[in-house]
């Protein structure tokens, strides 16, 4: 059974953005009507109902996070809708953009009320340029119609938002770098603390969210937090957007509950196996995550079941690989994305990389040895406990959980041990 929902996205498909009419039709704008309406402790409270957890990766709880935030004193704050989605696999947030870019302005400017900001800034990669236009156009009519600008609604809250460019480097999507880039400085994380929520976009208090958590908050705000908790599971409420990918039938994006099993993701929402094929592994998250074997298919999608077998939802990407994929070929890709990625700030991440590609060379040319191999798994482990950012930490996951599940098949290239 296909137990795609229509929750966050409720209204792909049925406005283009010059239409911002046929979204308030279709209830529009009485997400941030609610907020401004009820007030700050009401947004938070709703916030803490839904459960909602940053849709970024970092899965911290939106209402901790935001209550926090808004207690923090300053002259300026900003608040940064990071649409900087450079995962590879990953494409929920583009989509979200695409098809319904209104609910994710409605729900920066949540961000922005319940933060204490007048302005709002959308930092899109480089590589969605085709999206500039028309975000910039969304804020134009948004600002003409009355929910942005000045006196929004009537209430006195002004809060505007401005479009930036990333260019086109992967660790941009940590908050720190991306701030960085948006200074115009080379985009390289920064030392922490302090912490952007306390010193970010020009030294002021700046608070981040994903593109995806905004459009839940508006969607939550304007459904109820308890109508939107009937969604999930207990401890993973509400839906998720996904991105499914690889070889499977039908990849896409899709809304799906919390608690399907990954084995229901693949075969009754993506149609299964291309070829029919058996499936070999999966990797979630991202590039970053890592691999799972077969065996874990009917582990169900959410929070609490994933992390208990040493998984995680990360940036919601679901890539499947079948039976004829090399987990060698595999590595290599993930290892040059790392390397060709690496900011080059830190010697463990730019180093360590260096050398795990040249030692993944020869074991795709069957000219690695074994302590070729006790050096791969050396590396990756310094790697990511030495790494000064999430990138570094994370580009040897595939790696080490390669080593845990595969290891006869990295063997096998090993010439030592083929000659036994
Ligand atoms: S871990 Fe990698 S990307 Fe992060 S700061 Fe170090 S070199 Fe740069």
């Amino acid at each position: 059974m296909n137990r795609t929902q229509k929750v966050i996205t409720e209204n792909f498909n049925t406005y283009k953005v010059e239409q911002i009419d046929k979204y308030i039709e279709n209830g529009g704008f009485q997400g941030l009507k609610n907020a401004l309406e009820k007030g700050k402790d009401f947004i938070i409270d709703e916030l803490n109902i839904s459960g909602l957890r940053g849709r970024g990766g970092a899965a911290y709880p939106t209402g901790k996070k935001w209550n926090g935030g808004r207690q923090t004193h300053a002259d300026v704050k900003y608040v940064l809708c990071n649409a900087d989605e450079g995962e590879p696999a990953t494409f929920k947030d583009r989509e979200l953009l695409v098809k319904d870019p209104y609910k994710v302005l409605e729900g920066l400017a949540i961000s922005g009320y319940t933060f204490g900001a007048k302005e709002g800034f959308i930092y899109i990669r480089e590589e969605y340029e085709f999206l500039h236009d028309k975000i910039r156009k969304a804020i134009k009519l948004a600002e003409e119609n009355g929910y942005l600008g000045k006196n929004i609604l009537g209430t006195g809250f002004d809060f505007s938002i401005k479009v930036f460019s990333g260019a086109g480097a992967y660790v941009c999507g940590e908050g720190s770098a991306l701030i960085e880039s948006m200074e115009g400085k080379a985009g390289r994380p920064r030392m922490k603390p302090p912490r952007i929520g306390v010193a970010g976009y020009m030294g002021k208090p700046t608070q981040s969210n994903n593109v995806e958590t905004l459009a839940i908050v508006a969607t939550v705000l304007k459904m109820g937090a308890v109508n939107y908790a009937k969604y999930g599971t207990e401890k993973s409420i509400g839906t998720k957007m996904i991105s499914l990918c690889g070889n499977v039938k039908k990849p896409g994006t899709y809304e799906i509950p919390f608690g399907m099993s990954l084995r229901e993701i693949i075969y009754d929402i993506g149609g299964g196996i291309v070829g029919d094929k058996d499936i070999k592994f999966l990797q979630l998250g991202g590039v970053s995550g890592p691999l799972m074997p077969k065996k874990y298919i009917d582990t169900k999608y959410t929070y609490e079941d994933l992390e208990a077998e040493g998984f995680g939802i990360g940036s919601g990407a679901i890539l499947v690989a079948d039976e004829t994929k090399s987990v060698i070929k595999f590595l290599e890709s993930v290892s040059y994305f790392f390397f060709h990625e690496s900011c080059g700030k830190c010697t463990p991440c730019r180093e360590g990389k260096r050398q795990m590609k040249k030692l993944l060379d020869k074991m795709s040319k069957g000219t690695a040895t074994t302590k070729d191999l006790k050096n791969i798994e050396k590396i990756s482990r310094i790697m990511t406990d030495a790494s000064f950012c999430g990138l570094g930490q994370t580009a040897a996951t595939a790696m080490l959980t390669a080593i845990k599940y595969f290891s006869p098949e990295l063997c096998s290239s090993i010439d030592e041990i083929k000659a036994l």
